[in-house]
């Protein structure tokens, strides 16, 4: 099974990922936690190229290249392997977050991103959680930590409501998306998650 997590900067999604995989490996399923952009030893390098230096090095068409590059590097090396080992793959972002920072926030690239996934990457998650909570309290929370990747952190609220809207958009297209409210208390988002990748893992 293949879950990626998804949502704006600050929505708590990256500690919900490791929350789960916490839970899942004490319910006794064997489990792997990775992240994009990275998520193996080119991804990673590739993650250095784009998320550090001068931010705007790269045009919004280069970007999707390097994502796209770094993606199919994790997904050969990390993601098939685990999956064909009867793993459960944990994901902290995958292509939706291209089709959303690469595709709407710097241009209407979409269609763009669509192809170059469907030739290049060409799977898509078996469950996609997206935390959705208010800009302001997610640029908040996000400020509150430091990361080298904080140029893409720094865009605003007007930046990051575009990304909401985005990322929703994207949740009433395809239905291995579900909506969770990620503005709650962290224990309560925890247990919602921790209950619906039980049940689906149990199905
Ligand atoms: O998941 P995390 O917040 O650590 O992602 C690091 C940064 O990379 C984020 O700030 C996000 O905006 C950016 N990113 C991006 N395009 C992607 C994936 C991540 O711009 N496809």
């Amino acid at each position: 099974m293949f879950i990626s997590f998804e949502g704006i900067d600050g929505s708590g999604k990256s500690t919900q990922a490791r929350l789960l995989a916490e839970t899942l490996r004490a319910a006794g399923f064997d489990v792997i936690h990775t992240r994009e952009p990275g998520g193996s030893k080119g991804a990673e390098e590739i993650r250095a190229l784009v998320l550090e230096g001068d931010p705007d090095r790269w045009s919004a068409e280069t970007e999707i290249l390097l994502f796209t590059a770094a993606r199919r590097d994790h997904m050969e090396k990390t993601i098939l392997p685990a999956l064909n080992a009867g793993q459960v793959v944990i994901c902290d972002r995958f292509a939706d977050s291209t089709r959303v920072f690469q595709g709407v926030t710097r241009g209407d690239l979409q269609a763009k991103v669509n192809r170059l996934h469907d030739e290049m990457i060409g799977i898509e998650p078996d469950m996609t959680l997206l935390f959705d909570m208010d800009p302001a309290l997610g640029l908040a929370r996000a400020k509150g930590r430091q990361t080298v990747e904080e140029r893409f952190e720094d865009f605003g609220q007007d930046f990051q409501e575009k990304c909401r809207a985005a990322f929703l958009a994207l949740a009433q297209t395809y239905p291995r998306f579900t909506v969770i409210d990620a503005g709650r208390d962290i224990d309560v988002v925890a247990r919602e998650v921790a209950d619906l990748v039980t049940t689906r893992l149990s199905a």
